[in-house]
């Protein structure tokens, strides 16, 4: 009888052992991508080491890059919202740290839990200003043979008293440049002067998308926070889309700029919705002691984030980070933050021209290193032992071939003439390549021939 109770005490320990970190994975936690500093200069300090990882790390290799990032004026519930998400992604995802899902059957876990994550608090201290990186990384592979890593941003102090406008701009700016799905978070409705934030993105837009049809940015989720007019329009996607038709319609009675703003934020975006959220209820909002638990939450906010969280995170609605038109590999994006960031290290806003020209820039580079890789694996799969110095020659010629086959077909971006900049760098490259590996192979191919003609001699004599 002692054993069997023991026994069942032992269950007792293990069930809630496993039960109370049944959300999150221990060995993740939020990294700080960038800080911008609270002095007069604004100066961004920027942890490339801190995140370096999370971008090479060998098992993203080859996927294709989701990031989803939250902007929006601080305190308004946005790590609160995205610790939620933390709980579905995990119930949903393996990730690199985890390659079992957690909780699958029910995502919201135990129901007194306290909620873990990214930091979120009561009060209105502010922490710091800057960008947060989920550290570990969602995978996805699709039945099509689509492999995707997806990333969670988090964002702190905008619309702060504290940061200046300069400082809001640049995270609002940095964060649409990284993200494929922005979410805007707004309190009760969309306001004018919100939006204006969004203006660096449309101006980088127009740029990047000068002369061609598609959009600078993938997705804008604008997503308003303690909605209270649900007889209006109701709550979810349907009554926001509803309510943000009504509101970007333009009309002959808008002064130009807010007419401007609207037109540039359609085009800025593949897409634009907007999702009308439930009050949570008067703990969440109000009592400093509250552990995030979800018994504590309104009924109609839990249904939200149900709702919301299939609409942004079903593998359907996974949306691939592109830059100028082209998916971006996780090493790739670290490229592109590394240079969003310089372009973004001074005390006034960087011109959208200057970033575009600079992505530009880097998205070459990318992908001349690709185009020489296409060469080098072509020549690499020949055995050198059987060539003879023609075949050197001849060997070259055809690597090169789909080497530029590869830049031609992939080079979506740029004007002509740039393109044709690079297309004569990647010629030299593929060309100072040859003149290396060919060296050493007729030098091979020549002791190889010496030893066959001392063979053969001595083949001769006996
Ligand atoms: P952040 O600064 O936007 O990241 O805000 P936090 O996530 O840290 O949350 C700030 C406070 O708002 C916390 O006390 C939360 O309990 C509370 N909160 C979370 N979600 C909501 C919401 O949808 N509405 C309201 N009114 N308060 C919320
Ligand atoms: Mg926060």
């Amino acid at each position: 009888m002692k054993f069997v109770i023991l026994f069942a005490k032992f269950l007792v320990l293990i069930f809630s052992i496993t039960k109370c970190d049944a959300s999150i994975p221990s060995v993740a936690s939020p990294v700080q991508l960038l800080n911008l500093s609270n002095g007069t200069k604004s100066d961004i300090v920027y942890n490339e080491e801190a995140v370096r990882n999370l971008f090479l790390d060998p098992k993203l290799e080859g996927r294709n890059v989701v990031v989803f990032s939250i902007v929006g004026a601080f305190r308004k519930g946005k790590s609160f919202l995205m610790n939620y998400i933390l709980r579905y992604m995990y119930a949903n995802y393996k990730s690199v740290s985890n390659s079992q899902l957690i909780n699958h059957e029910n995502w919201l876990g135990d129901e007194n839990e306290s909620l873990e994550g990214f930091d979120w608090k009561a009060g209105t201290k502010r922490v710091t200003s800057g960008l947060i990186l989920w550290s570990d990384v969602f995978l996805y592979d699709s039945n099509d043979g689509e492999k995707l890593a997806i990333y969670l941003m988090d964002t702190q102090g905008l619309f702060d008293h504290k940061s200046s406008s300069t400082d809001n701009s640049r995270i609002f700016s940095l964060s649409t440049m990284i993200s494929s799905t922005q979410i805007l978070n707004l309190l009760n409705i969309i306001q004018e002067n919100q939006l204006q934030y969004l203006q660096f993105a449309t101006e980088y837009a127009r740029y990047a998308t000068a002369d061609e049809e598609k959009s600078a940015f993938q997705n804008l989720l604008i997503l308003i926070r303690d909605w209270n007019s649900p007889e209006e329009y109701k709550y979810g996607i349907r009554g926001g889309n509803a309510y943000l038709n009504n509101f970007l319609e333009i009309h002959d009675y808008q002064t130009k700029e807010l007419q401007s703003v609207r037109r540039y934020l359609r085009s800025s975006f593949e897409k634009i919705n907007c999702f009308l959220m439930a009050h949570p209820g008067k703990t969440v909002a109000r009592d400093s002691s509250y552990n995030g638990s979800w018994s504590q939450i309104d009924e109609d906010f839990v249904h939200g984030m149900q709702d919301l969280f299939e609409f942004l995170f079903s593998p359907r609605k996974l949306t691939t980070k592109k830059v100028n038109g082209v998916a971006v590999e996780p090493a790739e994006l670290l490229v592109f933050i590394n240079s969003y960031v310089e372009n973004f290290k001074s005390d006034e806003m960087p011109e959208a021209t200057n970033i575009y020209e600079s992505t530009l820039e880097k998205q070459f580079r990318i992908l001349l290193g690709k185009s020489v890789d296409v060469y080098i694996t072509s020549v690499a799969s020949h055995n050198a032992e059987l060539l003879s110095e023609e075949d050197v020659d001849a060997l070259h010629v055809s690597a090169k071939s789909p080497a530029m086959e590869y830049f031609n077909s992939k080079k979506k971006f740029g004007s002509y003439s740039e393109g044709l900049n690079f297309k004569k760098e990647l010629i030299k490259t593929i060309d100072k390549a040859y003149e290396q590996w060919k060296s050493i192979s007729i030098n091979h191919i020549r002791t190889l021939q010496q030893q066959r003609q001392k063979t053969n001699q001595k083949e001769k004599e006996v």
